[in-house]
């Protein structure tokens, strides 16, 4: 990591999970950083292979990598919208 951008934020602007204010700062700064772009990157093919491959693709060299996507997925999904049990 050379910069102070979270991987959290990369993953969520890669699958288009942030506001448009977030997104537009997240992309101003992976324009201008190329560590950045290229994790954006590999998360955005990351997220197209899982999404192109059926269930049965999805073992051995893959394993380790799809619980680093389920994680960032799930921390995006978090951030982007806090579960808030609302009763009625
Ligand atoms: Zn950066």
């Amino acid at each position: 990591m050379t910069c102070e951008q979270e991987t959290t934020e990369l993953a969520a602007y890669a699958m288009a999970a942030l506001d448009p204010g977030e997104a537009a700062r997240v992309g101003r700064h992976v324009r201008a950083c190329p560590g950045c772009a290229g994790e954006v990157d590999e998360i955005r093919a990351a997220l197209a292979a899982v999404r192109l491959l059926p269930d049965e693709e999805l073992v051995g060299d893959w394993s380790g990598k799809l619980a680093e996507l389920r994680e960032a997925a799930v921390r995006a999904a978090l951030a982007e919208d806090p579960p808030v049990p609302r009763p009625c």
